[in-house]
């Protein structure tokens, strides 16, 4: 849970210590300001998603479901600044899917908290075969990150890119390649 006194004080100590009058008009409001933002940046840790995975419906098909280009925001852990792209979800149902819409839930719930690309891309994988339990799953992520492009180390606009696959996806490259056909299928904004 979020602390916010706790907050409103670190967020005081570290304008002091930036070199800031944290009683000036502009920053008066701040700390309880970013108290308040921090219950939506990461409110992903008190939400959970096996409550949204588990809302499943019955299909006869292991045909391919894939969701992509779902916007995401994050926070780095590193440096406590956004990274932000988009996320694409693939997976081969064992006779249950669940809503589309769930599937963007999920990447909020880890998303919304202190995170690696790296990471959040494995979770989500992990989610969808715990709490679904299809016979694969393969999720891919392509971000910008602040820490990177902000402090000048890489060219703005430049990707960080990171996949991960369980199930049949780790066994049978045909299905990572009909992923990739339908992510780059034509007629669509990319
Ligand atoms: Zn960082």
């Amino acid at each position: 849970m979020i602390d916010h006194e706790k907050i409103e004080q670190a967020v005081r100590l570290f304008l002091e210590g930036i070199g800031e009058d944290v009683s000036r008009e502009g920053l008066r409001d701040t700390p309880e300001r970013i108290a308040r933002m921090c219950g939506e940046l990461y409110g992903g840790m008190d939400d959970d998603a096996a409550v949204h995975l588990s809302k499943t419906f019955s299909v006869d098909s292991s045909e391919m479901v894939t969701e992509r280009d779902i916007t995401f925001y994050s926070t780095c852990e590193h440096h406590i600044l956004p990274f932000y792209g988009k996320a694409h979800i693939a997976y081969i149902p064992d006779g249950k899917v669940v809503g589309l819409s769930k599937l963007a839930r999920t990447v909020e719930v880890y998303a919304r908290r202190l995170q690696l690309q790296e990471q959040l891309t494995g979770q989500i994988a992990d989610a969808l075969m715990a709490y679904m339990q299809p016979k694969g799953a393969l999720v891919m992520i392509e971000a910008e990150h602040m820490c990177m492009t902000m402090r000048g180390i890489r060219k703005p606009g430049s990707k960080t890119v990171t996949m991960a696959k369980r199930g049949v996806f780790e066994t049978d490259p045909a299905l990572e390649e009909s992923f990739f056909r339908m992510l780059h299928a034509e007629g669509t904004e990319r």
